[in-house]
């Protein structure tokens, strides 16, 4: 009877320890995924600067480049024969643009695998939104 009594103590604090170490083991789990959620953006923002970098310059007579009416200096585009063009519009200000602020130039999604200048323009400059 002692010996029995024991024996289901014994299994008790087993399971116990068994279901402590699950519940340790899921909220380490929860914490690392959440960690890991937290610093998976950063390292993609990272890899496209550094990808960004590596970039070839998108060449102005590129046929794409030269359909979209790419510029590499904003301040030149022709206003009378780009109507939908603005002084404050470049490169830096589009939605487009993957480089960071301050950047002179970065990856475009429009001219994937390019680089574009910061003070660049072309007809399908959109706004960036609002950070
Ligand atoms: S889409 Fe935007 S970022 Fe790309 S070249 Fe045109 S204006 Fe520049």
């Amino acid at each position: 009877m002692v010996r029995e009594k024991r024996e289901n103590a014994f299994q008790f604090s087993t399971h116990r320890i068994i279901t402590m170490q699950r519940k340790i083991s899921r909220r380490a789990i929860v914490k690392g995924g959440l960690i890991a959620g937290a610093l998976i953006p950063g390292i993609g923002l990272m890899a496209n600067s550094a990808a960004a970098a590596g970039l070839p310059a998108l060449d102005p007579k590129d046929p794409t480049a030269q359909a979209l009416g790419y510029t590499t200096d904003a301040s030149k585009v022709d206003a009378t024969a780009n109507p939908t063009y603005k002084s404050t519009q470049k490169c830096s200000t589009c939605a487009q643009f993957q480089g960071k602020a301050g950047d002179a130039s970065g990856g475009c999604n429009i001219f994937a695998g390019k680089s574009v200048m910061a003070g660049g323009w072309c007809k399908v400059w959109a706004a960036k939104p609002a950070a």
